[in-house]
Parts: structure tokens; sequence; C-alpha cells
């Protein structure tokens, strides 16, 4: 029986993107495991890629097979599960002969069903756990049909991770959040661990504190992590890898929701939040706009107010299917930024009046 009960403490995965070689393996996880005794922290997995599914032929992937006995070791030496990615049956095979039982099935793999389909049936009626992160498509209902092959497989127990999704809009993060999809997933699966990814979801250390702190305020399970001892080196996905230190400097610092007796009220309070964090974004940026606006205007001699101009903005907000209370809210918000951003052109450019 699939045993999915979710603990009560967050689990924390955390390791290298990949095993480059023996050395920095076990000095990640030594100076991993040093940080979790140190300040009194868990580890629930050590992760590390073994076949990497890299775009670009040239790219480094991974040194295979050769890693297993090592990440075998580390297992026993510290009493942690180690977790890799497994791309096809051959490599969930080579984990059980290495004693592995934890693998993950990557963004690449998830978006073919017949390939996930393989792997289901590989762990059928196996101790195993299997970590299935979102496919590379913003698409819920194909991550829901990975999980669900492996629900169906009875291996031991499934998680999901949410690693965002790619996706030529997105400009900070290295792939876009899309909350929605995970929350939802979370709404229909209340027991499953659903875990975030932050180090692929932003691309970059600089943003990873501040997403996992996101994730876990949306009420995720936990968070997988990349780590490296020396991330500068790294031969993949060098820019998104914490030092031990700095893994434990986030983990020690990050602040678990306290928990409301409604499942529902915390999903669409999540939802709500996404929504404001991007109107206060958006507004401030429309705000930034109008400074532009008013140098421009200030250089071309024109006047701040242009009537007809803002008659065009207007009509922007009035959409089809709204209805008239929102329409007089509107109007009177509306009302409000006009004056605001009045206020703003004519303190930079008092000029023209
Ligand atoms: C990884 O975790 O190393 C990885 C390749 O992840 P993803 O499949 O999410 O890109
Ligand atoms: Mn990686």
């Amino acid at each position: 029986m699939t045993e999915n009960k979710r603990p009560q403490r967050p689990i924390w995965i955390a390791g290298p993107c990949a095993v480059e070689c023996e050395e920095q393996l076990f000095l990640t996880a030594q100076q991993l495991v040093e940080e979790v005794q140190r300040r009194a922290l868990w580890l629930d997995y050590f992760r590390a890629g073994v076949w990497k599914p890299r775009s670009h032929p040239n790219s480094f992937r991974g040194v295979g097979e050769a890693a297993l006995p090592w990440l075998s070791e580390i297992q026993s030496k510290y009493n942690i599960p180690v977790c890799v990615e497994a791309l096809t049956p051959k490599h969930i095979e080579l984990c059980e002969q290495y004693g592995i039982h934890t693998v993950w099935i990557g963004a690449r793999t998830g978006v073919n069903p017949v390939e996930v389909q393989k792997l289901a049936d590989t762990v059928r009626h196996k101790p195993f756990t299997i970590i299935v992160k979102n496919p590379l498509v913003a698409d819920l209902a194909l991550w829901i049909g990975n999980i669900e092959r492996f629900l169906q497989a009875d291996c031991r127990m499934v998680m999901a991770v949410h690693r965002g999704f790619p996706d030529n809009k997105e400009k900070v993060f290295r792939n876009a959040p899309c909350w929605e999809i995970p929350v939802d997933l979370k709404l229909r699966y209340p027991d499953m661990p659903i875990l975030c990814d932050p180090s692929h979801l932003c691309g970059h250390v600089r943003y990873i504190p501040q997403m996992a702190q996101i994730a876990l305020s949306y009420g995720f399970n936990g968070l997988m992590t990349e780590c490296h001892c020396s991330p500068d080196n790294a031969l993949s996905d060098a820019q998104q890898q914490l030092t031990p230190i700095q893994w434990a400097d986030m983990t020690q610092h990050l602040k678990k929701p306290t928990n409301t007796p409604d499942g529902k009220l915390v999903g669409q309070r999540s939802l709500l939040e996404n929504v404001d964090n991007q109107l206060s974004q958006l507004l401030w940026q429309r705000m930034q706009i109008i400074d532009e606006i008013a140098n421009i205007k200030k250089e071309n001699h024109l006047p701040v107010v242009q009537p007809q101009q803002w008659q065009k903005v207007v009509e922007r907000y009035h959409l089809p299917g709204q209805d008239e209370p929102y329409t007089l809210f509107i109007d009177q918000f509306l009302n409000l930024l006009h004056q605001a951003s009045i206020q703003r052109q004519q303190n930079n450019n008092t000029l023209n009046e």
C-alpha cells in the first residue's frame, strides 16, 4: 500500500545538481551533515543527479552508474536516504541493486506518459519512494496523470515537486512559478507531500531563500534544493546551487505558516497572495513608466494632462462580463490612479501645467 502520510515537519531534500566526482560528492554530503548537526536541523533525503538530461549534447551528462556505489556509501555512512533522477527502467534497476529506493521523475521525462508508465511498471509493488516533478509543460492533467501512474503502481510513497514551467515571458526566474497549478494539485491531493524546488524555479541563488519562504507560506510540505561544496566550479546549474552553509542559513530562518482549520481557505488565500504580489509589482512598474512619460513630456513641452489619452486607458479596464458594482469600483480606482499619476508628473515637471 502506498503510504502517503504527510509528516508534520517540512521535508528537506538537498544535494548537488549532479555527482561530478567522488571528492565533490563526499565533501558536499559531509558539509551538509555537519551543518545539520551543528544547528540541530534535519535532512530527509540527500539528492544527486547521476544521469543528467541536458539540452545540449556537449554539456556535462553526469558520471552515470559509477556514482551509485558512492551514493550507497553516503546513504549508510550518514543514515540518510539518497535520491537520484531515473530516466529509464534500467536506471531504477541499477538503483535497486545499490540499495537506493528513492528516485525522482524529472521535468523532461514527465512530458512523455509512455516513458513514465514504463517507470511506474518497474517499481510496481516495490518499496520505492517516487518524487514526481512537474512536467516541463504547464499542464496539471499531465502532472496528475504521472502521479496517478505511481499511486496505481502501489510503490511505498509518492511525493510531488513543483519546479516551475519554462515560459518565454518569464524574465526574472528561470521558470515561471504558475503557483495556481501546484496549489490546485494540493487541494486535490491533501495527503500527498508537495515540495518546491526553488533552485530550478529561480535559476539563481539570489532569489532562492525568498522563493523558499513563499513556497512554505503557500503550504508546501518541504523543499528540494541544490547544494554544492563549491558552486562556482559546478559542472551544471552553477548559478543556482547553494553552499551547505547557505542552505543551512536559509533553512534555519524559514517560517512555517500556522495551520488554519480549513484547507480550502488556505488554498484561496494563497491564490490571493499571488495576485496581490503581481498587482503590487505592476502598479509600481506603472508609476515608474509614468515618471519616464513625465520626462518625455517635459523635453517636448507637452502638457501633463491629455484627456483623449486618459479615455483610452479607461477603456482598457472595461472588459466584457464585468458586473456593474465592479465597473463602478474600477472607475473610482482609475480616478485615484489618474490623480496620483498627474501628481507625480507635476512634481517631476512643474513647467508644464
Ligand atoms: C534536477 O533536479 O536536477 C533536474 C534536472 O530537475 P528538473 O527535471 O526539474 O529540471
Ligand atoms: Mn540541476
